[in-house]
């Protein structure tokens, strides 16, 4: 059933990994009656971890979107619920589903509170702007402090966090929550929801808390602000749910529910929580171009959309993932793909559900649909109406990292053909062919993001791969500044080459990249011979120094000579290629390094061997913090060619307790002086 786009919920879980995303995820499957039998995750049975790859490693990697239904107050609402993962190496899934969400539920451990990866995926929801509530789950591990979690929100975080509910024990002792808005006791017994009349006691908690959470709201919200001065006896649940629901639509501040996903208790809250508060896509409001077309979330604009991500198959070929915007999309419509203009008539829209799909005639504004028949199509493309382009801007997509040598163990068609399908599917791999050997090699951007890959060769493509050693992708920036000048010619009848081209080349600031000036004047040099020069100099740069691209450098191009008949841009454009590449081999290069920001959460006994094993691995540790029960937080930098069968030492190393998360740090590590034979 379609309902009205206010009722419709485009939402996210996200969490640092293990905090019990896939468990919510499985709850809430199972409360909305699309499940009927609950998945464990550590036994690889989670419906929303449907790739074998996954249920094996017992951890979420791919998104799966899923449509499920839950009623608040007699009324329908659909909730999109796309699941996230939570490892490092797989952000740009994160990335993806933030950009077509308008809203996420932020898990978060009662014990462990925030982490590395819930600040990470805090600071990207903050980019993209989406509207937030946050659980706080495992309230029945002993040690569960939600007061410190929300402090921890706060302040590293930086959000307001509200409580809409009182918590009833905590640990053992945890036996449900107390609504604040309603005044309604829910427990779960045996996994079960039940309600209740608050005792006298609860009954008093229940006043101080409502009274203090209207106050607050009050402070916010000014419509709210003026019923409470007119009586604060008189202010009804409904007033305040609007305060707050504008207040969390706004991101000005972040309700908080409480749960034990495991034992079942706290999902249906969250769930009227996310009906309640959460933004709808007409909140969410219009959508712009690139170009600065804006399209408003109607019926009556013409279609826009968003492919977020491609997923082929075997039988429908590839499937396209897609947000509606604006407009509706219709099965036998003819739409515009905005990367290359083609049209293409829409063959088939399907609705996800994990592993099921269910084929639909139509999808309106807000809904998210598979569409088949579009051919070859990338992910951040936009679907459009051919009589009125617009282009969303593109997914920001992950550099290579890691590279890995591979190649067919038997069938080198089918390798092909499996390399090509999952290269479509994931825009976070790269390949190229190795100048010198003529391997294949395959980048990811981290060792589980690879290692990943090869298992869904193996398991969903069937094809038998060999693979190297994992390598790091590293850089080359200039050691000083140095002036180069290097002349084609070549004159020996017919049509000539000559270029000539002068380049200077400084070293610049961590992270710049690569920036050309030009400093001659058209006299020198006619303008279109400077264009492909700055054109060559991106080649050079990107060619690099066997095989490593050069970054961070200022070039300047500070003389040049031309031909009357024998000069062309294409000459020009060589030339100042292999000069820039001249250039920087003469400038001392050094080696630019990937650092990784780690946060390794480990017992007290094993610390003095991590912290060893940390500085022979070149680490360089920043920080620690004692967590409740002997557990201790490092936090370290350490290059990220180091970190290759790190999570196996870590585990040897603590006893099996220890967990790490890493992140890609800005920092890079200028290494020693390089060669290079060219
Ligand atoms: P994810 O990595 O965020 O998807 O987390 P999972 O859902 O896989 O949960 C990680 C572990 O925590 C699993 O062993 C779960 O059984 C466990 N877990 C999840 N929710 C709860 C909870 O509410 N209480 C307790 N005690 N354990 C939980």
């Amino acid at each position: 059933m379609r309902v009205p786009i206010t009722r419709l919920r485009n939402i996210g879980i996200m969490a640092h990994i293990d905090a019990g995303k896939t468990t919510v995820t499985e709850q809430v499957l199972h409360k909305t009656g699309r499940i009927r039998v609950v998945g464990l995750v550590h036994e690889g049975t989670a419906h929303t971890d449907h790739l074998p790859e996954e249920q094996r490693r017992g951890i979420t990697i791919q998104s799966a979107a899923t449509s499920c239904a839950w009623t608040l107050d007699g009324q329908e609402y659909t909730v999109n619920l796309i699941d996230t993962p939570g490892h490092v190496d797989f952000t740009i899934e994160v990335e993806r589903a933030l950009r077509v969400l308008d809203g996420a539920v932020a898990v978060l451990c009662a014990v462990a509170g925030v982490e590395a990866q819930t600040e990470t995926v805090w600071r990207q929801a903050d980019r993209h702007g989406v509207a937030r509530v946050a659980l706080i789950n495992k309230m029945d591990r002993p040690g569960a402090d939600p007061v410190a979690v929300m402090g921890q929100m706060r302040e590293r975080l930086g959000c307001d966090p509200v409580p809409v509910q009182a918590w009833l024990g905590a640990g053992d002792r945890f036996t449900g929550v107390l609504e604040l808005l309603g005044g309604r006791v829910l427990e779960w017994p045996e996994g079960v929801l039940t309600e209740r009349e608050p005792t006298p006691e609860e009954r008093e908690l229940l006043d101080a808390r409502r009274e203090a959470l209207v106050e607050r709201l009050a402070e916010l919200d000014e419509p709210l602000m003026e019923s409470w001065l007119q009586g604060h006896d008189s202010v009804g649940d409904s007033e305040v749910w609007s305060a707050l629901r504008r207040l969390t639509v706004a991101g000005r501040i972040v309700p908080v529910a409480f749960a034990s996903a495991l034992k079942g208790a706290g999902v249906e809250p969250l769930l009227d929580l996310v009906a309640r508060a959460l933004p709808s896509p007409l909140d969410a409001g219009s959508i712009e171009g690139v170009d600065g077309q804006v399209r408003a979330p109607s019926e009556d604009e013409p279609l826009s959309g968003l492919v977020f991500k491609v997923v082929v198959d075997r039988y429908a070929g590839a499937l396209a993932w897609t947000r509606v915007y604006s407009g509706t999309l219709r099965v036998g419509d003819r739409v515009t793909l905005s990367d290359d203009g083609r049209r293409v008539k829409v063959r088939g829209l399907m609705k996800m559900d994990a592993g099921a799909r269910e084929p639909v005639a139509e999808a309106g504004p807000g809904e998210i649909v598979a569409v088949t028949g579009l051919g070859r199509v990338v992910s951040s493309e936009t679907l459009h109406d051919p009589e009125a382009p617009i282009a969303l801007a593109a997914i920001e997509r992950p550099e290579p990292v890691v590279w890995l040598g591979v190649s067919p163990e038997s069938d080198p068609e089918r390798f092909a053909d499996a390399m090509g399908r999952i290269l479509t599917e994931d825009p976070s791999l790269a390949h190229r062919v190795d100048e010198e050997t003529g391997q294949t090699l395959l980048g990811g951007v981290g060792e589980l993001h690879l290692e990943v890959t090869l298992g869904r060769l193996r398991d969903e493509f069937e094809v038998d791969v060999l693979a190297g050693a994992p390598q790091v992708a590293y850089r080359v920036t200039a050691g000083r500044e140095v002036e180069h000048n290097l002349r084609f010619k070549r004159q020996n009848g017919g049509p000539g080459a000559f270029a000539d081209v002068t380049l200077r080349v400084t070293p610049g600031r961590p992270g710049q990249g690569v920036r050309f000036v030009s400093e001659v004047t058209g006299q020198v040099l006619p303008r279109e011979f400077q264009a492909a020069v700055a054109a060559g100099v991106e080649d050079g740069a990107e060619r690099g120094i066997l095989g490593e691209p050069i970054e961070d450098v200022d070039v300047a191009l500070v003389g040049g000579a031309f031909h009357e008949n024998d000069s062309s841009d294409r000459d020009f454009r060589s030339c100042a290629a292999k000069a820039l590449v001249e250039a920087v081999e003469a400038s001392a290069p050094r080696r630019l390094e990937p650092m990784m920001r780690l946060e390794v959460v480990t017992t007290e006994e094993s610390l003095g061997l991590v912290i060893g094993d940390l500085s022979k691995r070149r680490g360089r540790v920043l920080g620690m913090e004692h967590r409740d029960r002997a557990v201790v937080v490092v936090n370290a930098r350490v290059p990220l060619a180091e970190l290759f069968g790190y999570a196996g030492t870590l585990r040897g190393l603590s006893g099996g307790r220890g967990s790490y998360t890493a992140e890609r740090s800005e920092e890079r590590r200028v290494g020693k002086e390089c060669r290079s034979r060219w």
